[in-house]
């Protein structure tokens, strides 16, 4: 039987910085991965250039993951942005921040990071088997023992699962860790796919796909949720919206979805203009052009098709001039240029999910070390857990920083300790 003093389950991120981590500090290590090759999803991530972290404080980052974002502090404290930069750098990755805000590597190709780690995982010599799925994780009750995968067991004293999230099940991501860890006696919390596009029962969409529509301002149009909002550019599909704004705000509407079958939302597609700024605007487009028709003036400072639809919807006729039109209809126009309604129906669930929402309930994990508050030597890291971040290297510094956290073993912890007494 092959004993390790630690196996880690899942090469994605959070798993490969951990098996490095825990290398360095020579432990012997075993890093078991289901696909044929290490980094599956790394290699995927934004658009294939990686955008790995951003320049954001500990603080202003932890603020972006929302509910119980301070789970996260020790696993910053541990390694935050500036520390992962350096990390790459040491292993022959240099990044770069060419907008002062989301970090990619300076080749702009996910591969180089994906390269990176494959060389350091050799050069650690660290035992890596892929193409092996770890069936179950073993223990005595009080702690781990080992695990079972390609019909053998492994045995360790230490286990790190970074199984990920649910999402993009084709890079691997099939909910096993969460089943393990529940037949371990963790709670996990409900998963809802997250970082997605969203269809709309609206079909007049469809008329204005491929605008991208700048600075849209969106949030949910019911009374317990009218706080939650996002701001970023918006783009139409052929049944819905997609768009930055909208993967960072579809992990507030899944949940909502699942529960009450559809969502309303509203959404300013004038670039924050409200009713009375709109008029002023559409008053100066009509002294420019006094006989233009409404889709005219509107269409100065809005893609034609976008505007055409929102006149038609005020139940107004394009082509003529607004000021001729049923006052009521002009009042409704102003209304909808404000805040245009649309209804949240469905999406593609976690086949087109980036992120998943839920995971390992954080109250059963201790965050100075990421082991389990119920099995001696069972840790999580990576997208398993129950926090998810918007875009823009948030999800990545986090699978990140909670790997190499996890791989101290708790040591970092007892290290802090002894050093405030
Ligand atoms: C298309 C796409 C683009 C993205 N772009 C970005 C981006 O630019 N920036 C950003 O911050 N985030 C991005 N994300 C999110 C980010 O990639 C994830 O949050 C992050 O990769 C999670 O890392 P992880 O190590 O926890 O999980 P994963 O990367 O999913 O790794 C988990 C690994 O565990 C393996 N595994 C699962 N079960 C088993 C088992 N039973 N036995 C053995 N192995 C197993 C899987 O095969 C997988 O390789 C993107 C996600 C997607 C899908």
């Amino acid at each position: 039987m092959e004993k390790y003093d630690l196996i880690v389950v899942g090469a994605g991120a959070a798993g490969i910085m951990a098996a490095i981590t825990a290398a360095r500090h020579l432990k012997q290590v075993l890093l078991i991965e289901k696909l044929p090759s290490v980094g599956a999803k790394l290699k995927a991530t934004g658009g294939g250039r990686c955008n790995l972290t951003n320049t954001l404080s500990n603080e202003e980052f932890m603020n972006r993951f929302g509910r119980e974002s301070r789970f996260m502090m020790p696993a910053l404290k541990a390694m935050n942005n500036n520390d992962l930069m350096r990390f790459f750098a040491e292993i022959g990755v240099e990044c770069h921040a060419p907008d002062g805000y989301r970090v990619f590597p300076v080749t702009h190709n996910s591969m180089s990071i994906v390269d990176a780690f494959e060389k350091e995982l050799a050069r650690l010599k660290i035992k890596t088997l892929c193409s092996t799925r770890v069936t179950k994780i073993d223990s005595d009750g009080a702690k781990i023992t080992g695990v079972d995968a390609g019909h053998k067991h492994y045995s360790c004293s230490n286990l790190i699962v970074a199984t990920g999230g649910l999402g993009f099940p084709t890079l691997g991501a099939e909910g096993e860790g969460h089943s393990m860890a529940a037949a371990l006696g963790h709670k996990v919390t409900e998963l809802f796919p997250a970082m997605l596009p969203l269809r709309t029962k609206e079909a007049w969409v469809k008329n204005c796909r491929a605008d991208t529509v700048a600075k849209v301002e969106i949030k949910i149009n019911l009374p317990r949720s009218s706080k939650q909002h996002a701001r970023g550019d918006l783009i139409f599909t052929a049944n819905g919206i997609r768009g930055p704004v909208i993967l960072d705000f579809a992990r507030e509407i899944t949940p909502l979805l699942a529960r009450l079958g559809e969502v309303p939302v509203l959404v300013n597609l004038t670039q924050g203009m409200n009713e009375e700024d709109i008029k002023e605007r559409l008053k100066k487009e009509k002294a420019k052009s006094p006989h233009g028709s409404i889709l005219e003036h509107l269409g100065a400072f809005m893609a034609k098709p976008l505007a055409r639809e929102l006149i038609l919807l005020a139940g107004l006729d394009p082509q003529k001039a607004l000021h001729i039109q049923p006052g009521a209809d002009r009042e409704r126009l102003f209304k909808i240029l404000a805040w245009t309604p649309l209804t949240i129906i469905g999406h593609d669930g976690f086949a087109g999910a980036m992120i998943t929402r839920g995971g390992i309930a954080l109250k059963e994990i201790c965050p100075e070390t990421l082991e389990s508050r119920l099995l001696k030597g069972l840790y999580f890291c990576g997208e398993i857990l129950d926090l998810d971040g918007p875009c823009g290297g948030f999800n990545l510094q986090w699978s990140f920083s909670s790997g190499f956290l996890a791989a101290h073993l708790g040591d970092l912890a007892q290290k802090n300790q002894t050093d405030r007494v």
